[in-house]
Formats: structure tokens, sequence, C-alpha cells
């Protein structure tokens, strides 16, 4: 027989199809091979099986062994992998790659076995035959018989390997050796509430499960249950023999949900992320694979997981940015889960109480089901926010970062042994270092973006590519030692906090203080614990979590994600300002929220603050329609870098002359067009050009027109990407 297999090699010039003989009956759709290819051996995945080749028998290799039994994917996988190759523009043997655990490829990782001790006498008699001096050998036997089976590693430990292997040589004891599962968070036991769902609740269950379509979206407060109904509907998913994947926005909100999950099914259920050690990761995705697990959950990628039967995909928060991959394959995970559906005939619930305007759009629709939960489960008031127009600070002489308003809340709530969370979309000490005489702002070498200075450890940091310069005494450009700080950073505030509240216990969450696995877990629980007084953080705080002691959240900056340059910056604000706010009163203690402003008049602002979500929508949608953006466009985006700047200039004319020769085909497509550098002009030493368009809606075939026009431009020193609804136009 012949396999039609994709090697696992990046390069595009190899993204074919090879033809390898093989007899074994074992080798199927979606099994992991190795072949042979050129003079050295690559893996590969199976795709096809055929009887004949057109390949002449004497260069038709074959393949030379099997690394697994059970295929990796299924044929479901196999054709999801074809989707994201044609839809996000990349070769098959990189959408493939998406599927596997990265260290199960090229057997960085394998199962791990452990050897048990089993009992295989009767104590009592074996005991009393047994010599005066094997003491050990007796106590082993004693020990053996408390339970069924034990690790051999222990009893060496406790008795002696010598006492072990006597006993096994006499027959006492058998040696078993089963498969070692490496589970990650043993230290999270199912916690959860045996609650009874309220009637609103058991209506949006019943409306998911009983409609026609397949996609439902879940509408509801934060606060409103969500969750309950998401467990209830993997429950009956379950019950049904069929599996389910549970898609949370950030690897930090993992544990809190796999504790809910553990408490109704133990361990069907896995976990799958970026964080878990390489044998974990290895262990859970097995688990998945078999059917042991029967549900996944996880961050974006665990939209990938390995398995059979499908019957739910959760994407909670599902206006969440990280849906979106930003790397190749960049997929947006909401194309990829109605396309896994599709396959699967599985349902799709997007959750969120402020739906993405493409969502929320479908919705009203009647392409997606629409179902509300509109009020909290505890019937609380959301908190009151009140907007401070901090021009009006700054005219009365207040250059701090906090407003009287909040200083005094602050004041209040500490005071009352309550917890206060802080936000603000910046970190380190002070976003920019600006020379007073000369006006000259310290930039990074290789990147055309301003430095931030991070007090902790007197750097200079650049927060797009890591580099790190030691703090500047004096001005590079000039010389003068007149140096401004513009812009507060999370540790300038906890800075001046510290100094208006000396007795205040504070914490601080960004990525600075988060840098190892434990980092978001550890200052979470110190926060739950009331170990300390106030919380200081980047949009990491915004997400999810639940405090009952806070009383009262200050939002720093709502401005500052407003003036972007993006055009879901408004969607961005309105969804930061509800997530963010939802965090304070969630308890018995009612909350307040401070909302500090530039623009105190702004429309998003306003329709924020009374949690209007549907004076939002008609507002931000009527916008995207006037000015021809998505959902009624899509944004095609293609970025050419290199090191060399005048071969960059050069491929970008080429590329937009060949472009333009395509809109002239039909003009009416393009509603914009344009050639220009990327508003940040260099990265990581390599200098930035685009082609920017905006074309008709879903029009699959000018996209596909568009990639391989530009894709042979890709060479060795120029790279040359497109980008579809990019989330970041930087
Ligand atoms: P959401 O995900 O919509 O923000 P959650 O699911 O976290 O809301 O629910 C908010 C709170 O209400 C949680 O503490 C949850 O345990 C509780 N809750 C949810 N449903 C019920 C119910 N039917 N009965 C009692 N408490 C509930
Ligand atoms: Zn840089
Ligand atoms: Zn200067």
């Amino acid at each position: 027989m012949i396999a039609e297999v994709i090697v696992d090699i990046a390069h595009s010039e190899v993204d074919k199809i090879f033809d390898y003989y093989f007899n074994d009956q074992r080798i199927t759709y979606g099994s992991r091979v190795v072949v042979p290819f050129g003079r050295t051996f690559v893996e590969g995945i199976v795709i096809g099986i055929k009887e004949k080749t057109d390949v002449p028998q004497e260069r038709l290799k074959s393949i030379n062994r099997l690394l697994e039994e059970m295929p990796a994917l299924t044929n479901e996988l196999l054709e999801l992998s074809r989707y994201i190759a044609d839809t996000c523009f990349v070769s098959r043997a990189s959408s493939l790659r998406l599927f596997l655990p990265t260290e199960m490829r090229k057997g960085r990782v394998k199962e791990q076995f452990v050897k048990l001790l089993k009992l295989n006498c009767d104590v009592g008699s074996v005991i009393n035959s047994l010599n005066k001096n094997a003491k050990k050998q007796r106590e082993l036997l004693l020990h053996l018989s408390l339970e069924d089976k034990f690790l051999m590693s222990e009893m060496n430990k406790i008795y002696g390997a010598s006492a072990v292997n006597g006993a096994i040589k006499k027959g006492f004891v058998t040696v078993l050796t089963e498969k070692n599962f490496r589970a990650p968070y043993k230290e999270i036991i199912g916690e959860g509430k045996n609650v009874i769902l309220t009637p609103k609740q058991k209506l949006a269950v019943q409306s998911i499960k009983q409609s026609e379509n397949k996609v439902s979206l879940l509408f509801g407060v934060t606060g409103s249950g969500k969750t309950e109904v998401y467990l209830s509907l993997i429950e009956s998913t379950i019950n049904s023999g069929k599996t389910a994947i549970m898609l949370v926005p950030e690897i930090s909100l993992t544990p809190q949900m796999l504790r809910q999950l553990r408490a109704r099914f133990s361990s069907s259920a896995a976990i799958l992320h970026s964080g878990l050690s390489a044998g974990e990761k290895f262990d859970e995705w097995w688990r998945l694979r078999t059917g042991e697990a029967k549900i996944a959950i996880g961050a974006r990628s665990a939209i990938f997981a390995p398995l059979k039967d499908l019957g739910l995909i959760i994407i909670d928060e599902e206006h969440d940015g990280s849906y979106k991959s930003e790397s190749s394959p960049r997929y947006l995970t909401h194309d990829v889960a109605l396309k896994r559906a599709e396959l699967s005939d599985a349902k799709v619930v997007l959750g969120s109480a402020t739906p993405s305007v493409e969502t929320y759009l479908k919705a009203t629709n009647g392409e997606y089901n629409l179902v509300e939960l509109p009020d909290r489960v505890n019937k609380k008031p959301m908190p009151d926010i009140e907007i401070v127009d901090m021009r009006k600070e700054i005219r009365r002489g207040n250059n701090s970062p906090f407003s009287s308003a909040l200083k005094s809340e602050l004041e209040e709530c500490l005071k009352n042994g309550n917890q206060a969370m802080i936000f603000l979309n910046q970190r380190g000490y002070s976003k920019t270092v600006v020379c007073t005489e000369c006006g000259h702002v310290q930039k990074c070498q290789s990147c055309d973006v301003s430095l931030t200075y991070h007090k902790e450890d007197e750097s200079l940091l650049c927060h797009y590519c890591g580099a790190k310069y030691k703090m500047i005494e004096a001005c590079t450009e000039c010389g003068s030692i007149y140096l401004k700080h513009g812009g507060f950073g999370t540790e300038r505030v906890v800075m001046e906090l510290k100094k208006l509240f000396p007795t205040a216990r504070i914490l601080r969450m960004d990525r600075d203080t988060t840098q190892n696995k434990e980092g978001h877990f550890k200052i979470l629980n110190q926060f739950h614990n009331k170990q300390a007084d106030i919380l200081v953080g980047t949009q990491m705080i915004a997400k999810g979590h639940d405090f009952p002691s806070v009383t009262l959240v200050g939002i720093l900056d709502a401005d500052m994600s407003l003036h972007f340059s993006d055009y879901r910056s408004s969607e961005r604000t309105f969804q930061l300002i509800t997530q963010v706010a939802g965090r304070s009163g969630r308890a018995e203690e009612s909350g307040k929220v401070i909302l500090q402003t530039y623009s105190p008049e702004n429309e998003i602002l306003r329709c924020a603050i009374n949690y209007d979500y549907l004076a939002f929508f008609k507002h931000e949608i009527s916008i995207r329609k006037a000015t021809a953006f998505p959902p009624y466009t899509d944004i095609v985006r293609t970025l050419i870098s290199g090191e060399d700047e005048e071969t960059v200039v050069s491929v970008t004319k080429a590329i937009f002359n060949e472009l333009s020769a395509i809109r002239q085909k039909s003009p009416e497509k393009f509603r914009f067009f344009g050639c220009m550098k990327s508003p940040i002009k260099k990265l990581q030493g390599k200098f930035r050009y685009q082609v920017l368009m905006r074309i008709e809606a879903n029009d699959f075939n000018l996209k596909n027109e568009i990639f391989y026009t530009i894709n042979k431009y890709n060479e060795r020193n120029v790279n040359v990407y497109l980008e579809n609804n990019p989330s970041n136009l930087s």
C-alpha cells in the first residue's frame, strides 16, 4: 500500500505530499511515522492511503517505522488541519503542528512507566514461616497487605532493595509495570457548590440544547451564573456519551475552572496549556486521545484537543483578544471552533457580558441563537461608576496618579477593612523618559518605540523586543541631566500608594511579577486570603477573578486604549471597563468604581458607566458601517519586513504594483487600498512596510489571490506575510 505523508519540515518548498510504500497493517489515516527524507529521517503524518502511486518504483521509498499504534489524529482533525492551512495561508505541516504537543514531536518526551508491588501470598502463614532474621521482609509484607499496590521505589526506600528483591524471588510479591500519569495541578481538588439552577439558567440551558442553531451566544452580565450553565451543558454532553472542550481566555483562569470541573467530573477533565511541563502535557494529551478524559480545558490552543465524538465547545469571554492567534498560523479560535463543530456535529456556546460586535451582530441577525441572562444571581446591582475629570484635577494642581475622589474612597475602603483594586494598563515605573532640554525621547536601538523605565532594576526596557538597557543619568543626545518621566506605570502607582497609605499592604500583578508558572496563582491567592489590602495591576487583574471583599475599583487610565489607532479600541475600552468594574461589590457589601479620564464626555465611557451594552453596540456598529470597517469589510494587511530598508522598499513597491493590478480588475471590492510604513516602522532590527487593504467581507477567493501574489516574494532576507483582521495594526 501507499501512504501519503506530510513531513514535519517548516520550509514552504517541502509543503508537498510525499508517497511512501508500507505493508504494516497498523498504519492508517493520522498515524505518525518516520520516513526517509533526503539523506536523513524525519517524522511525518499519514493523511491518505492509496493503492497506486505515480512515483516510479525505483524512487519509491518505504516508511521506516510507525511511532505509535494509535493514530495521533482522527479523520476529523486531519480535515480541520486542511481547513486551517487553506484559510490561514500556511503549509499543511505547520497547521498539523497545532494538533500535537511540541515535545511529542522528535520524541522529546515519552510515556513514563512505574513499577508497582502487589502481594501474592497469604501474609499470615508466610510471616510465620519466615526466618527470624528476615525482619525487614516481614515488615514489607505487612505494609503491602494494607492496600492493593505500592510503588516499588517507595518500598525500596523504606525496607531496602535486598528485602524487596528477596520477597520477589520467593514469589511472595509480584512486580507490575503500569503507565504513570503525570497529572498537572495535583494540589487542585474539586470544589464546587451544589447549586440548583435558577429558572433563567434552566431556560438558557434548554434553549441552547433545543435550538436548531448550532451556535449560541450566552449573553449574561458578570455574576449572572454563566459558569453554572456551562457546567450543566457539559454534564449532559458527557452523559450522552460525547465529549466537550471548554476554553478560557487566560492560563491564569484555568485553575479556577479546573476546580469546578474536577468537583463535577473528577478525572474526566484534562488540562492543556503552555504552562504545563512536557511530561504533563504529553500525558494529558494522550488521556484525551484515548478517551480516558472527556473534557479538555485550556486557553485557545485547547481547541485542537484530540477528542473523539465531540459534542460541545464553549468559548468563555468570547470577546477576548487572546482568541486571535498573533503568530503564524494566525487563526481566530471562533472560526476553528465553528468548523470543528460542523465536522463533528457539535454545539458551540460563546459566552460573554460584552460580546464582540461581530458576534452580537450575528446573534441579532438570527445567524446565532441569542440566549440572555440579564440579572446577577444574587440580585445585587452592578456597582456605581463615577467618572472623574482628570483635566480638572490637573488644573487644581494635582499631578499624582490619583484624583482626590479616588484618594478619599481608598481611605474609606481601607478604614472599613475592605479591599481595593487599582487598574492601569502600563507596567514599569514610567512609560517614557524625556529630556526636558532637547525633548529627546529614549528609544530602543532595534525598534522604533520608546523605552519604559523600570525602577526595580534601574533599567530601560523595550516592551516590544524585550531589550534591556541601563537607565541613563543624562540625555544621550545633549547630555542634559534634566530628565522627565512621562506616564505612570504600575511600579510608580505602588510607590505613590505607599506614600499615601504607609500601613496598607499592597500587591502588584503584571507581567514582571508573574514571570513563573505559579506567579499568578500566588498573588491571586494572597489577595483572596486577605493578606493584602490593595491589588495594583494591568489587565491581568481584570478577568474573571472573584474577590468577595473588594468594594472599590479604581481605573486610572480609562482613555489609554481609546486613542489607539486600532479600529477595535472603543470596543476594547467598553469591555475593559465593564469587566474591571465587575470585580467590585460581588458579595454582601456594595461596590464602587472610580473611573479617571481626560475625555469625560466620550460616548463610549457614557455607555460603559450605565452598563448599557445595547447603546454601545448601536453606536459602534453604525460607525463601523459608515466607515466600512469589520464586520462590514475585512482588513487585510500585507506586511513586508527585513533588515535592509532598501530591499524592503523595493519588494513593497513590487507587491504594491501587483496588488494594484488585482484591484483594477474589481475596484468595487476594495474600500481602502494603501501602501505605507507600518505605525512601528522598525521592530527587532527589521524595517516594516505594509500594503493595507479593506476589502469586501468574506471574499475568500480574493484573499487567496492576494496571498499567492505576495507569497512568492518571501525570501531569505525579506519576510512577507498576510494578516486577516489582525487585532493589532502596529
Ligand atoms: P458569571 O460566569 O456569569 O460571571 P458565575 O457563574 O461566576 O457568573 O456566578 C456568579 C456567582 O453566583 C458564583 O459565586 C456562583 O457560584 C453563583 N451561582 C451561580 N448560579 C447559581 C445558582 N443557581 N444558585 C446559587 N448560586 C449560584
Ligand atoms: Zn526593542
Ligand atoms: Zn537632551
